[in-house]
């Protein structure tokens, strides 16, 4: 497939980059839906860090491919507002077109500003917040690392805690999704081992981690800093 012309990270590459990898025979699913049955997967995952921008557009470009995700949310951004009834249209939607909603869980750095010891309470509390707005049970998940964390050295929820104990049963950083399949991320708006298109026919199984944030119709700048997009 001819990319040359089409700019990396604008939504035509994302959705130029999956039909490429279906027409190497891969399944692409969200978690929840993934299975080792085929031979070739592709679980796809995005992380909702700042902007909601972008979570319809690849939702949309993934529904209409016929594939499904999972997009993590968190429940303490400051940059958007799980209560607001803009994302809860967004979470709505999401649901509908078949993809999965995961908790994207930064309770060890929301311990640490606060000096709150018990960041499995926290982790639980998230969980059950995200859970209650959807109205169904949160089954993925992966960290938010907030920019701090490495001035801070806070440790990840993992370092001690199973997220498995919580009731998580696709924990997106556990060795099976993450060092016994191919796994690549965009995350920095940096592809470090380079994308899909570079790595499709060397792997059977893949995660896929894209951030919405990193994605745009015409040009990044064009999203602002809480610009909400064109969908609505
Ligand atoms: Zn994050």
């Amino acid at each position: 497939m001819k990319t040359q012309n089409i700019a990396p990270f604008s939504y035509k590459y994302y959705e130029y980059m999956l039909q490429h990898a279906l027409e190497t025979g891969a399944i692409i699913s969200s978690f929840e839906k993934f299975s080792y049955s085929h031979e070739r997967t592709i679980i796809l995952r995005h992380d909702v860090d700042f902007h909601l921008n972008g979570v319809m557009q690849l939702a949309t470009i993934e529904a209409n491919l016929g594939v499904s995700s999972t997009y993590m949310f968190r429940v303490h951004a400051n940059e958007y507002n799980l209560f607001s009834p803009y994302t809860y249209k967004i979470l709505e939607n999401v649901l509908s077109l078949g993809h999965e909603i995961g908790l994207h869980y930064e309770c060890m750095s929301f311990c640490r500003a606060l000096n709150n010891k018990n960041p499995e309470q926290v982790f639980t509390q998230e969980k059950i917040v995200l859970e209650s707005i959807i109205g169904r049970n949160v089954i993925s998940a992966t960290e938010h690392r907030d920019i701090s964390c490495a001035v801070h050295k806070t440790p990840y929820f993992s370092d001690n805690f199973n997220p498995e104990d919580y009731g998580i049963e696709h924990f997106a950083m556990s060795d099976k999704y993450h060092k016994e399949m191919k796994y690549l991320s965009d995350s920095n708006g940096h592809w470090k081992e380079g994308d899909l298109f570079k790595h499709i026919d060397a792997h059977n199984r893949f995660q896929i981690l894209t951030h919405p944030d990193w994605w745009y119709q015409d040009d990044l700048l064009l999203k602002g800093a809480y610009f909400h997009g064109f969908e609505h």
